[in-house]
């Protein structure tokens, strides 16, 4: 029964819902409000255009036909005849430089100042046509003027359909009452009345322009339902049906602003699930979604009414202004714990930032939350950590390195040194390697261990490498003229120098602009870039040792793979990583090591450079396990080039006669 009665109330309720949405009585979503709102703008302006070119039609008419004949004498007489030309025209005017400002984003976006200026210019309009219609010129026939802006009225602009029948039937009984019983034949005088024809014809015209109203209201109303949901399509992440990131740049921006003008104290969020990579391996990628999905509306829902995303992949973000903030975010993450009890080795991350800049962009201050997250990595205790000066500091070189890379190129900032590298034997200098410095003039001195990951992170590594290649081989260049010394220099390549130049030529371009031995350059590749098999970089290798340059591995021994990267490359000389030494004496193991990498590498005819000799028995140690080269604090730190060259100079470096 009970069933029934509700299926009843609810096709009641359906045809009732029918009858007012045919109507155009319902409220439309905030999206197609606008959407409308804006076409109406739009068409005044076109309208408005119409209307004052019509005008001024009119008036040059007028002056052509009764002013420059002689008809109107007198400026009064000119004003009487035209006054209503002036007056559209100005209308006309106004609504035109309306609706430009409102386009253009110049004045407040104001429904009910448009609707004003909406029902101004339909007023102006028809009582344009009326005019014309009867004042002017050989009546009844301009009646076709009143029609037009009659449909002018009805079908450009959009009216709600019971508004278009309302006006529509009203304008159409006023015109029948008024053709009726005020209509005179301009020949005859006599009053003129509708005969039975005309009046149907006129009820068609005015019905079928409601029809066409009404169903203009609706094309128009359809086209911003599609609209709407393009633009939520825009701004929805598909997984999880939260808002995108894109979606929370605009709201956060919002919500920022309006916390901090009542005082209170807005935070960003950047939550992080760790291991989530294991979870999508393990279950796959549906049931990754939905754990997603879950996540998403857990966060959700401790966070009410506060703009909340998914960024990318397991990360999530949210900015609140709420006081309890670490409370919440320990509620779901222990909400969220509760549900995958299984998976221990889930966890979520949280990282704060607190803006204090309203205007700032939501993404960059975000970020801040992010590398606050970043700093939670592998810290089991730890699940939530704010933004703080330490981070700052970090952060803030970082974006300097970046934005300021290339003028530091330019202007001269990044610097060669020079650290000697002897042979074990004899302790003469049989090279040295280039190290990059940057001494700016607004920071200081920076060093590589500062901007080379964030270049190398960020792709950008490239161009330091270039400055540094060039101002080695153009220092070389100078030497060789000026008769000084010259050795050979060892230069450092990124894994990324590989893919962002071609390495070849680039060095091949430098030992043709500046005339150099190929023997006295070297290419150094670290260990850790060879991890994975990348046949560019294979390519490239084998070019550099047809041509003749000497490669060397670097680092040897820091990484996991070294074994894997001799089975794969073929080098010229290894170089020992300097951990091997560091607590080198009394540590039997690392004697151990170090001697039998020396004897591996000697066995795969390589040739060998222990890094990182900083005293005396490292010296001996060396020596006696037949290492070929040595280089050190002992020897000496990176020092200018100038450096060098007085010390060889002064004898405390003294060249040797060989280099390979
Ligand atoms: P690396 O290539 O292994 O360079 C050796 C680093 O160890 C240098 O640090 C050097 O100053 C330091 N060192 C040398 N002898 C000793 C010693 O006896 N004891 C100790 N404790 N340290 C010693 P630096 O100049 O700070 O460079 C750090 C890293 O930055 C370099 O490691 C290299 O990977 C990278 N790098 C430096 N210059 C460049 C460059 O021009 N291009 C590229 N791609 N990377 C560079
Ligand atoms: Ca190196
Ligand atoms: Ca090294």
């Amino acid at each position: 029964m009970d069933e029934n009665k509700n299926g009843k109330k609810n096709i009641g309720k359906k045809i009732l819902d029918g009858i007012r949405y045919g109507l155009g009585f319902n409220k439309n979503p905030a999206y197609v409000a606008e959407y409308m709102h804006e076409a109406n703008v739009r068409s005044a302006a076109y309208m408005s255009l119409v209307v004052i070119a019509l005008e001024i039609w009119m008036l040059i008419r007028y002056v052509k036909k009764y002013v420059v004949t002689g008809k109107c004498a007198t400026f009064g007489i000119f004003w009487h005849y035209t006054r209503y030309y002036w007056i559209f025209l100005f209308c006309a005017l106004i609504v035109f430089a309306y609706s430009l400002l409102f386009l253009y984003g110049k004045i407040k976006k104001n429904r009910a100042v448009t609707a004003l200026f909406t029902v101004f210019l339909s007023s102006v309009c028809l009582y344009f046509g009326m005019i014309t219609s009867f004042t002017d010129f050989e009546k009844g026939k301009m009646i076709i003027c009143f029609l037009t802006m009659v449909l002018y009225v009805g079908c450009l602009l959009i009216w709600r359909p019971f508004i278009s029948a309302f006006m529509l039937t009203g304008i159409a009984v006023a015109f029948t009452y008024w053709i009726n019983n005020y209509a005179v034949d301009d020949k005859t005088g006599i009053p003129i009345q509708l005969g039975d024809g005309d009046t149907v014809n006129y009820i068609t015209y005015f019905i079928s322009l409601t029809m066409v109203a009404v169903s203009i209201y609706f094309q128009r109303y359809r086209e911003a339902k599609k609209a709407q949901s393009l633009a939520d399509a825009m701004v929805t992440d598909d997984v999880t049906g939260m808002p995108n990131i894109r979606k929370f740049r605009t709201e956060a921006s919002k919500y920022v602003k309006t916390c901090m003008s009542e005082e209170k104290k807005p935070a960003y969020v950047f939550f992080n699930v760790e291991n989530f990579l294991t979870y999508n391996d393990r279950f796959g990628y549906e049931k990754g979604n939905e754990f997603l999905k879950i996540l998403g509306g857990i966060i959700e829902d401790h966070f009410p009414g506060e703009p909340c995303a998914r960024d990318t992949e397991d990360h999530f973000v949210v900015v609140s202004c709420r006081d309890n903030l670490a409370d919440r975010i320990g509620q779901i993450r222990e909400a969220f714990r509760k549900g995958y009890k299984k998976e221990i080795y889930l966890d979520l991350k949280a990282g704060i930032f607190r803006p204090s800049d309203p205007d700032a962009d939501p993404i960059l201050e975000l970020n801040k939350a992010r590398i606050a997250c970043s700093h939670l990595k592998n810290r089991e205790e730890l699940y939530i950590i704010e933004y703080d000066e330490k981070m700052d500091k970090q952060y803030r070189l970082r974006q300097y390195v970046l934005n300021n890379i290339d003028k530091a190129v330019k202007e001269g900032f990044i610097k060669v040194y020079y650290q000697p590298v002897v042979w074990s034997e004899d302790g003469k200098l049989c090279g040295c390697e280039a190290l990059a410095r940057w001494d700016d003039p607004e920071t200081g001195f920076l060093s590589p261990g500062v901007f080379i990951p964030v270049l190398e992170e960020c792709r950008q590594i490239h161009k330091l490498d270039r400055c540094i290649y060039e101002t080695v081989c153009k220092s070389m260049r100078e030497c060789m003229d000026k008769g000084l010394p010259v050795f050979p220099v060892s230069l450092n390549f990124s894994r990324l120098d590989f893919e962002l130049m071609d390495v070849v030529a680039e060095l091949e371009g430098l030992i043709e602009k500046y005339q150099i031995p190929r023997d006295y350059l070297h290419v150094e590749i670290t260990e850790s870039a060879l991890t994975e098999n990348m046949s560019r970089l294979q390519e490239a290798m084998n070019v550099l040792h047809a041509k003749g340059y000497s490669i060397w591995l670097d680092d040897f021994g820091s990484g996991y793979s070294s074994m894997n990267v001799l089975k794969d490359y073929r080098f010229d000389l290894l170089k020992v990583d300097m951990v091997f030494l560091r607590n080198f004496s009394g540590n039997e193991n690392s004697k151990k090591i170090i001697k039998s990498i020396l004897e591996l590498a000697k066995s795969l005819d390589m040739m060998t450079l222990t890094e990182g000799v900083e005293n005396d028995e490292a010296v001996k140690f060396l020596q006696e396990a037949g290492c070929g080269r040595l280089q050190g604090y002992f020897y000496g730190k990176p020092m200018t080039l100038e450096d060098i060259l007085a010390r060889i100079a002064d004898g405390t470096y003294v060249l040797s006669d060989k280099f390979i």
